[in-house]
């Protein structure tokens, strides 16, 4: 991992002379050089609209974007690159499906189910959804530590709508488990991934789920694009939420059509180099191998809650062994924005706050929590930093 520091120019940065030490990934992750030479590539070389012109430098753009798509289905393991939506990002994902899909089928006997330790992203838009169809809206306990009970999915369940990793408490729910009851009472399945795809290897034919979401930014891509992947039939009952240039088959003034997914999804000029970034940063996460990326989170996040476990006055929340690269901790006496402010005198950045997770706040009779969250860059070192910040604090 000390090679691979030295790809990321943020990590080496220093701030009145203490060396920055990043652990921020759950809100956004830095990128390595790799990503930002794609797309400045792009843009000095092969920069022209995707699928509009038929020209040679054009061809070059749309293979460009369809060779993100290609990369994106081979680290999803998904079977088909048509199953590959762009969007903006995992809330744009999850709105898509919540109004394109669910707001079309569901009726007022019918159920959604979301857990407990939702990030508002993968909460708001069924609430919606709930409140526009008079359907129910079910949420799924966890336990203290993240652990969802199975309860409530009822037989009217039509959709299970939960993030296989959580962005506050970093557990890895049973995501395999939570299908299979699902599938057992016929529910679709959402799962929010932008914790998971960042961390863990994934294949969305193994899980066997509905539609997937997840975000580029927080897996060393840019800003500005992410993705659903959903089952072919599943992107066929959807209606696109965007309609214009692009996703049209056939326009007139009584009547038009659409192309198939994923054009009918992605109406307007899509974000081409930051298709390439992502690309990019799949490459290099893929030559690092997931495993190995895994292993790194988990040995860090174990480290950390060892550590800052023996720190008097904090009070970790995470204690389970399935857990991601997340660890969220409470000073005793202390706002989390003034730990996170003083850990920011020592060049430690951390988020402080309720996480976009406020009904998991309140289930932890907390206002919020500190959270430190980890990625490939990261080393031991920076965690005993982190620990003798809060010791000394
Ligand atoms: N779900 C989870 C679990 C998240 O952690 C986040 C980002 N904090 C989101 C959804 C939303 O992602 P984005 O802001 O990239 O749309």
């Amino acid at each position: 991992m000390r090679d691979v520091r030295g790809d990321f120019p943020i990590p080496s940065r220093t701030f009145a002379g203490r060396p920055l030490v990043y652990l921020d990934n759950a809100a956004t992750s830095q990128k390595p050089r790799a990503v930002l030479q794609a797309m400045q590539r792009f843009y000095e070389q092969s920069n022209a609209n995707a699928h509009r012109g038929v020209y040679r430098l054009a061809e070059e753009a749309s293979a460009a974007l369809e060779g993100a798509r290609e990369a994106v289905r081979r680290f999803i393991g998904a079977a088909d690159a048509a199953e590959v939506v762009f969007t903006r990002g995992t809330t744009e994902s999850i709105n898509l499906v919540a109004q394109g899909w669910a707001a079309r089928r569901l009726r007022q006997e019918d159920e959604l189910v979301v857990t407990e330790l939702e990030h508002h992203s993968n909460f708001l838009p069924w609430q919606r959804v709930a409140q526009q169809t008079g359907a129910k809206l079910r949420v799924l306990p966890v336990d203290f530590l993240g652990a969802p009970q199975f309860d409530e999915l009822g037989a009217h369940t039509k959709l299970l709508a939960f993030s296989q990793v959580s962005n506050v408490l970093g557990t890895i729910l049973p995501a395999k488990r939570l299908i299979q009851a699902a599938r057992a009472r016929g529910a679709a399945v959402l799962i929010d991934a932008a914790q998971s795809v960042p961390h863990l290897p994934l294949s969305v034919q193994d899980l066997d789920c509905d539609f997937l979401a997840f975000s580029s930014h927080k897996m060393l891509g840019p800003t500005g694009i992410g993705v659903l992947w959903a089952r072919r039939d599943r992107l066929e009952e959807t209606e696109p939420l965007l309609l214009g240039g692009g996703m049209v088959r056939e326009a007139s003034v009584e009547h038009s059509t659409w192309l198939a997914a994923p054009q009918k999804f992605e109406a307007g000029t899509q974000p081409i180099a930051e298709a390439v970034g992502l690309r990019a940063a799949i490459e290099y996460l893929e030559t690092l191998g997931m495993d190995a990326v895994e292993k790194h989170a988990r040995e860090l996040s174990s480290h950390a809650v060892r550590q800052l476990s023996q720190v008097p006055g904090v009070r970790v929340h995470a204690a389970l062994a399935e857990r991601a690269a997340v660890v969220s901790f409470q000073v005793d006496g202390a706002h989390p924005h003034d730990v996170a402010a003083s850990l920011d005198q020592h060049a430690i950045c951390v988020r402080a706050g309720h996480h976009c997770a406020q009904p998991l706040m309140r289930k932890l009779s907390v206002a919020g929590t500190v959270r430190a969250s980890i990625q490939i860059y990261n080393t031991l070192a920076e965690i005993d930093l982190l620990a003798a910040a809060l010791a000394e604090l």
